[in-house]
C-alpha cells in the first residue's frame, strides 16, 4: 500500500515535471513606429504563429523600433530574430552599399517573403505652399529618424530634383512624432515611406491644419527609377484620405516591405512563420486593409537576399519555387 502510494506520487511528479518542461520558443520580430504597418504586420505574422503554439512552440512578439535600418542590424546581430525592412534597405545591406558600404555585403540575411507595396510619401500643410520637391527649398521638413528606412529615401528624391539637405531645415524625427509637429506648426513637411493606408496619414490629415499629398513625379524621378532599379511607380489613392485637401490620387514611387531573418535561425522556425501564413494567406489578408492587393506569388517578388533554406522547404511543398528569382535559391545548408 505504502509502496503504490509512493509510485502513484512519483507518477504525478513525472507528469507535472513533463508538463511544466515543454519548451517555449521566444521569437522577435523588429517593426517599426506604432502608427505606421510595420507595427500591426508584426502583430499580424505573430498572432498567425501564435495560434499554432501547439505544433511549434514558438511564441512570437512585436517590437516597436525605430525601423528598416535598425532591423536589419538588429537582425544580423542576433538581437531580433525577424525584422521587417524596405526592398531596398534589404537589397543595399545584401550588395554592402549605402549605410553598409564601409561594413561591406552583409551576408548572413535572408529573405522570407514580401509584404505590402510602400510608397515614398510627402506630406505638406497647405499653407506651406508646397506643391512639389522644390518647393521644399527652406522648408521644415522630416526627412526620417537614423534607422529608418525612409531617411534615404527622402535624400534620394530630394537629389534626383538638385535639392542639397542643406537647402531645408531638415528633421530627423520619428515618423510617429510627425503629424503632431505639423498640427501644431513647428513643421512644414514630412516624409515616410509606408503602406496605405495608415493610421499615421489618417492621424495627419484629421487636424485642425488643413494638409496634401505632394506628388513626386516628371523628368527627375524618371531618371532616377532607371538608376536606381528597386524603386517603382505607385499611386496612393486619395479616398484613404478623405480628409486631405487632394482632390486625386496622387503619383508617387515606392519599394515594398519584406521579411527579413539571419542565416542563424534555425530552418524550423522560418518554416513555420512561412507555412503560417501562406497556408492561412486568406485570413492573413483580412489583418491590415494595405494587404489588399496581396497575392502568394507577388509574396516572393522584390526580394534580394537569398532565401532562407526553412522558408524554402516550404515553398517546395507548396509548388511555389518558380516563383523566385533562381540567384536567391542557393542557400540551402
Ligand atoms: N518604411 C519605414 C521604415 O523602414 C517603416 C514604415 C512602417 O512602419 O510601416 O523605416
Amino acid at each position: 500500500m505504502k509502496n503504490l502510494r509512493l509510485i502513484l506520487i512519483l507518477l504525478l511528479l513525472i507528469a507535472i515535471f513533463s508538463c511544466a518542461k515543454q519548451d517555449v520558443i521566444f521569437v522577435t520580430i523588429g517593426t517599426g513606429g506604432v502608427t505606421g504597418v510595420y507595427y500591426p504586420t508584426g502583430g499580424a505574422i505573430s498572432k498567425m504563429v501564435n495560434n499554432n503554439f501547439k505544433e511549434y512552440g514558438i511564441k512570437a512578439t512585436v517590437e516597436s523600433t525605430a525601423g528598416s535600418v535598425y532591423n536589419i542590424n538588429s537582425v544580423l546581430s542576433g538581437d531580433l530574430d525577424f525584422g521587417i525592412a524596405q526592398s531596398d534597405r534589404q537589397y543595399q545591406a545584401v550588395k554592402g552599399l549605402s549605410e553598409w558600404a564601409e561594413i561591406g555585403p552583409q551576408e548572413k540575411l535572408r529573405s522570407v517573403f514580401s509584404i505590402h507595396p510602400e510608397a515614398i510619401t510627402l506630406i505638406a500643410a497647405d499653407k506651406s505652399g508646397i506643391s512639389r520637391i522644390t518647393d521644399l527649398v527652406g522648408a521644415r521638413v522630416n526627412l526620417g529618424n537614423p534607422g529608418s528606412g525612409q531617411l534615404q529615401n527622402s535624400r534620394d528624391v530630394l537629389e534626383a530634383f538638385g535639392v542639397n539637405e542643406d537647402m531645408l531645415k531638415g528633421e530627423y524625427v520619428k515618423a510617429a512624432e510627425a503629424p503632431g509637429l505639423v498640427q501644431d506648426e513647428s513643421m512644414d513637411a514630412f516624409f515616410y515611406t509606408v503602406g496605405h493606408p495608415n493610421d499615421n496619414i489618417k492621424e495627419a490629415t484629421s487636424g485642425r491644419i488643413k494638409v496634401h499629398i505632394v506628388p513626386i513625379e516628371g523628368a527627375p524621378i524618371d531618371s532616377l527609377l532607371e538608376a536606381l532599379p528597386y524603386y517603382d511607380r505607385t499611386i496612393i489613392p486619395h479616398d484613404y484620405y478623405e480628409l486631405s485637401t487632394n482632390t486625386e490620387d496622387v503619383p508617387t514611387i515606392g519599394v515594398k516591405a519584406t521579411l527579413i531573418t539571419s542565416e542563424d535561425v534555425s530552418d524550423d522556425i522560418v518554416y513555420a512563420f512561412t507555412k503560417e501564413i501562406f497556408e492561412n494567406f486568406g485570413e492573413f489578408k483580412t489583418l491590415h486593409p494595405a494587404y489588399r492587393t496581396l497575392t502568394k506569388e507577388g509574396m516572393l517578388k522584390g526580394l534580394t537576399a537569398p532565401v532562407h533554406p526553412g522558408a524554402l522547404k516550404y515553398y517546395k511543398e507548396a509548388g511555389l519555387t518558380e516563383h523566385i528569382k533562381p540567384s536567391l535559391i542557393h542557400a540551402e545548408k
